[in-house]
């Protein structure tokens, strides 16, 4: 038997299976699941839509069937460049690099900018697909605490001046700046300026993760931080996971020319280019609109289940819990009891409640937030949402009365 540990490459240490995903297993179909993170397939295209779509893949097909440009079909980049306009953002076509998912530009990121023991600084509670991508390069973390304004930045403040002491220079802040995964939060305008001094005056770069402010439930005021950036600070990532289809895997960058050109060599090594077919998928689905129409009504279905979630959870968990009330996003992030350990709460929720949930631990990358959980309130439908926190409610109190 060939022993495959003497093989592995030590940054695969990195690489583990996480204790949850174990637990996770134990789903069955009478659970309900507050766990994963997926859009509402309700949302997806129409067969009328698809048939649109094909129809001008069919049109395209010497391009779509083909193998492309590292950098994107150009028509799409081109408008990615139109749309960001709207948004407020204003890029020329080689500040756009097509990637395969966002997750693709954070794996990116992480190859050309991150040395061994470089400090990164992320939020606490941060993304963890985002930990994931970086950690095999093994950075050091530095996490900042977030509040109903995002992201502390007086915080972030000390601890770079700490920092600097010390002589150490983070390489990068990642952020998602407009409702946070898990979290739910938003930062203020205030904070997004502060953020972006500090940048400048302490030197690093700033990822601004941007998955979800397409589909707002209320009307707020922000601003991304792209479009208040006059130094090439800022690295600017979305995608179409959650204003389109996941499943397309199509997402964009949009920084400084010269990043671009190393994220673009990068990104030849690892896939050559992003599938053109998905990317002429997305370039219609932008241009003929199906987007434009679809995220009003996406925003509408998601605050509805966003407002059942937290109705119920007033009912039956005021209590135990506190959580955050998210302006957009897919979760709302709870903060149970001290005592409470959600991860270890966990089995016996999916075994005896028939409730599922991500515990929150794996969010904070100094180790706290053991008695945080997240919920997801997209893809379970309505009933599943009532009947769901009712028996979440169980659980917990459940878990209480053992301690
Ligand atoms: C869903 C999500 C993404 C999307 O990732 P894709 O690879 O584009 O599907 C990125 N960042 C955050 C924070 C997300 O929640």
């Amino acid at each position: 038997m060939v022993e495959i540990l003497d093989f592995l490459a030590a940054r695969t240490d990195r690489l583990r299976v996480s204790e949850v995903r174990d637990l996770l297993r134990w789903i069955t179909a009478d659970v309900i699941s507050f766990g994963g993170g997926l859009p509402d397939p309700t949302t997806f295209p129409t067969d009328k839509e698809i048939q649109g779509i094909f129809e001008f893949v069919q049109s395209v097909r010497s391009k779509a069937f083909q193998y492309g440009l590292t950098e994107g079909v150009p028509e799409l980049r081109e408008e990615i460049v139109n749309f960001s306009k709207k948004n407020g953002i204003r890029a020329d076509i080689d500040q756009v690099l097509i990637t395969t998912g966002s997750q693709q530009a954070l794996e990116i990121l992480a190859r050309i900018f991150i040395n061994q023991r470089d400090v990164i600084v992320v939020e606490l509670p941060t993304y963890v697909a985002a930990i994931q991508a970086f950690s095999l390069y093994r950075p050091n973390y530095i996490g900042i605490p977030m509040d109903e304004d995002g992201l502390r930045t007086d915080l972030l403040e000390e601890e770079l001046k700490n920092l600097k002491k010390k002589g150490i220079q983070p390489k990068f802040l990642y952020t998602i700046p407009t409702c946070q995964n898990p979290a739910g939060l938003s930062m203020s305008i205030d904070r997004r300026r502060h953020l972006l001094e500090l940048a400048s005056q302490f030197d690093f770069f700033i990822v601004e993760d941007d998955p979800y402010s397409h589909i707002l439930f209320e009307p707020i005021q922000f601003k991304r931080l792209k479009t208040m950036d006059h130094e090439g600070r800022v690295i600017y990532i979305s995608t179409f996971s959650k204003i389109f289809a996941p499943g397309l895997r199509v997402g964009w960058v949009i920084a400084d020319k010269d990043i671009i050109r190393y994220m673009s060599l990068a990104k030849q090594g690892m896939d050559l280019c992003t599938s053109p077919f998905s990317q002429y998928v997305a370039l219609y689905a932008l241009r003929s609109g199906i987007i434009e129409r679809k995220l009003p009504m996406i925003s509408k279905l998601y605050k509805r289940k966003r407002d059942l979630m937290l109705k119920e959870l007033e009912t039956h968990l005021q209590d135990y819990a506190k959580w955050t009330k998210p302006i957009g996003g897919m979760f709302i992030f709870v903060w149970l009891l001290k005592q409470i350990d959600t991860k270890r709460m966990l089995l016996k929720a999916i075994k005896k409640y028939k409730i599922a949930y991500v515990p929150g631990r794996s969010f904070f990358v100094d180790g706290t937030g053991w008695n945080t959980m997240r919920l997801n309130f997209t893809y379970p439908s309505e009933e599943q949402i009532e009947e769901g926190v009712r028996r979440l409610a169980r659980a917990i109190k459940d878990e209480l009365k053992e301690l």
